[in-house]
């Protein structure tokens, strides 16, 4: 299979590979898989040493299905249109597969954010912001970024000031991009979510023994072996997450090196010695690799591809030695590696349904900035009293008196709390939606694997729309 074709032709190529097993009018998944809109801006830099410099941006809505459009924006030096377009497909997808009702978009600066101060990075994203208002790419109702590979909750906190400075909507303004800190309507959880999101699908996916079994594995990630490409907001947090569930991580690769313990790391303990000394190089009773793209090629149950696209390719894939691929990042795997995978027996979760935790968490976000009340606020009075008040009866009817421990364990739920029981909640039943799909499809003797699966997902829900929308009878 050729692995000439472009970030956004391979997407496609996985959406024909899905509509093939459909028998919508071809017009209509035409419509679906097109990108509705995609705009290139350059802009001046003035940087901190007086030259200038121009800066290129993009913002892609693929799909208008559902407004507003959201999908995160991107700080790399791969940015290009055909990127932009591909990542805001793939966001459609990911909403669609996860019941989150928006339409996919994507934005991106080509910029390596390494080479920039912070005062320049400020000014990049003020910039970028003002454009994408002038050219109507942003706002509460219309499109919502969030962080993505190279951004986080500082760059989402400039776009929020830029824009509010401009709204006439002063009240909604907050709304229009998620990820924030907690200080400025960010949502408590939101930052781990992606990760967090990716350990709820793993969970849900290694706990099917039938599906273990043809790996050679047994149920439940506890043991399971895990290596980690990209030490970022998602792989770092996924690795947290796959530790404290009670996995083994004995490899994390990072851009400029790899370590390996077959014992397993202390996350915690790595990101504290990247932080102390810029890299995760030379950490302690591990051995160490220069080439990151090695780290990919060893043996592990569990491979997290958390950093770019295109990681996995005819190239590598006869090599790599896991038995699931878990798509953390978006597009790791070319079609042509994702098809020597089938052939081999390596089961790969897809990152339209993997990675979809940090859209389900933005969701929550936007809900709660454009109700302007904290999620369990409305009720948790209520719910607090109502539980004092059985407490109370209990102890008298019993002569019990309870600890702080056991009143702390009755309290109801908070902010947090409610956010990660609404991930997993998504997750699970994500999960198994496509697990159905799958099934339906295999006992027709059809061939179809989790990725064309979701995508068959995915199909028929943005299908239902436009039919809601009166587009398709
Ligand atoms: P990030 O910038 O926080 O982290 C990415 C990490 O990957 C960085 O530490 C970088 O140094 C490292 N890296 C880059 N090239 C590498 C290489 N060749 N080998 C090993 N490491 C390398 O970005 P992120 O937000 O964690 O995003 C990672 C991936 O997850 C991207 O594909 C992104 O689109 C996807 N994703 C992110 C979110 C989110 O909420 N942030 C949501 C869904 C999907």
């Amino acid at each position: 299979m050729a692995e000439k074709l472009s970030f956004f032709q391979k997407v496609n190529t996985d959406f024909d590979k899905a509509a093939r097993f459909t028998d919508y009018p071809p017009g209509l998944l035409e419509q679906i898989k097109i990108c509705n809109n995609s705009c290139h801006f350059t802009f001046p830099l003035k940087r901190d040493d007086g030259t200038i410099e121009t800066i290129h941006g993009w913002r892609a809505e693929h799909s208008h299905h559902k407004l507003p459009t959201k999908g995160g924006i991107r700080y790399s030096t791969l940015v290009d249109e055909d990127e932009i377009m591909a990542l805001a497909a793939l966001m459609t997808y990911k909403c669609a597969i996860v019941d989150v009702p928006f339409g996919g978009a994507k934005g991106g600066i080509q910029v390596d954010r390494n080479q920039y101060s912070l005062s320049e990075l400020e000014r990049i994203t003020r910039r970028y912001t003002y454009e994408l208002i002038q050219k109507n790419y942003i706002g509460p109702g219309v499109d919502v970024p969030a962080p993505d590979f190279g951004t986080g909750e500082t760059e989402m906190a400039w776009i929020f000031d830029t824009y509010a400075t401009m709204a006439p909507d002063k009240l909604n303004a907050i709304a229009c991009v998620t990820g924030k800190p907690i200080e400025q309507n960010g949502i408590l959880g939101r930052k781990e979510a992606t990760g967090r999101g990716v350990v709820y699908g793993l969970q849900e996916a290694c706990s099917i023994a039938a599906d273990m079994k043809p790996l050679g594995l047994t149920p439940g990630l506890s043991g399971k072996t895990v290596v980690v490409q990209g030490f970022g907001n998602v792989g770092y947090h996924a690795a947290k997450f796959l530790m404290e569930a009670d996995a083994s991580v004995i490899g994390i690769t990072e851009r400029y090196a790899g370590i390996y313990n077959p014992h397993g790391f202390d996350i915690e303990k790595v990101a504290t010695y990247r932080e102390e000394t810029g890299s995760i190089r030379g950490y302690p009773s591990a051995t160490s690799i220069e080439n990151p793209n090695e780290g990919l090629e060893w043996a592990c149950d569990i491979l997290v591809p958390a950093a770019l696209e295109n990681q996995l390719t005819a190239a590598n894939a006869p090599r790599i030695q896991s038995a699931i691929i878990a798509e953390a990042a978006n597009g790791p795997t070319t079609p042509a590696a994702d098809a020597i995978f089938q052939e081999r027996g390596i089961m790969i979760i897809p990152d339209t349904y993997l990675n979809a935790g940090g859209v389900t968490v933005s969701y929550f976000e936007w809900l709660r900035n454009l109700s302007h009340v904290q999620l369990g606020r409305l009720g948790k009075r209520f719910e607090d009293s109502t539980q004092r008040a059985m407490l109370q009866a209990v102890e008298k009817a019993t002569g019990y008196q309870f600890s702080n421990d056991e009143r702390q364990l009755i309290h109801g739920a908070d902010e947090e709390d409610l956010v990660n029981s609404g991930l997993q909640d998504t997750m699970i039943r994500a999960y198994q939606e496509l697990r159905e799909t799958r099934m339906q499809h295999r006992s027709k003797n059809e061939d179809v694997d989790c990725r064309t699966a979701a995508f068959l997902n995915a199909i028929h829900r943005i299908a239902q729309s436009y039919m809601q929308l009166g587009i398709f009878p």
